[in-house]
């Protein structure tokens, strides 16, 4: 089963270090893609919705900075996580990139396996669902490196929409949500499908989860929600 890639947008102008950053991601598991410079960055950024940015502070057009800067006073990238990659390591520098809104900071050089592991934690304190970590609620358990789901040890056939409506139920448990906000949370900004849409995966989602299927609730007149109570 095919499962998006989370996309890292990395701004690099460093041929070499950027070349180290793309091996590295891809192993991971994560789809990158680089620009070199704050205008490119920009142009990427009004199609395309990545879940991180790896923004270097030294750039031929502008600095590092001022992208983020422009990142932060769009509402729609107020949660974008970003995290500085470069070689200013002095204090002061530090500062003005979390001034700016900078998540993380790593300092050049860098290992590859930090990099993976520092990408691995914001990921999973800014959004849960795109996490590499196994999930495990009541008999449920999803794995996501493998995209498998099983209930009570039993490995289960599941769908692509019905496999990410599980991943994000399982990473916020006990909160109902509207249909919107699913089609908005599950299905991206540029989903293009009714909210009646939601009702039908969830219901293929209950017929595949079988005797686990009481964890899905439904919310009167607000949604759904994942909940063991
Ligand atoms: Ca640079």
């Amino acid at each position: 089963m095919a499962v998006d890639k989370i996309s890292i947008l990395v701004v690099e102008d460093e041929p070499a270090i950027a070349e180290l950053v793309v091996f590295t991601l891809r192993s991971a598991g994560w789809n990158p893609v680089v620009v070199r410079n704050v205008a490119d960055a920009w142009e990427f950024l009004q199609k395309n919705a990545p879940q991180l940015i790896l923004l270097d502070w030294m750039l031929p057009d502008q600095t590092g900075l001022r992208l983020l800067a422009r990142v932060r006073a769009e509402r729609q990238w107020n949660g974008l996580p970003v995290i500085m990659l470069t070689a200013k390591s002095m204090e002061e520098d530090k500062i003005a990139g979390f001034d700016h809104g900078a998540d993380d900071y790593i300092t050049k050089p860098f290992s590859p396996r930090e990099l993976t592991a520092r990408i691995n934690a914001m990921l999973r304190r800014k959004s849960p669902e795109h996490g590499q970590s196994v999930m495990a609620i009541d008999t449920v358990m999803l794995d996501p490196l493998s995209c498998s789901v099983s209930i009570g040890g039993q490995k289960i056939e599941i769908g692509h929409a019905e496999y990410k409506l599980l991943k994000f139920f399982m990473a916020h448990p006990e909160r109902a949500f509207s249909r919107s906000q699913l089609l908005d949370k599950v299905w991206g900004d540029h989903a293009v499908i009714e909210e009646r849409t939601v009702d039908v995966h969830v219901l293929r989602l209950r017929k595949v989860m079988k005797e686990a299927q009481h964890l899905i609730k439904t919310v009167r007149s607000v949604g759904y929600m994942l909940t063991e109570k």
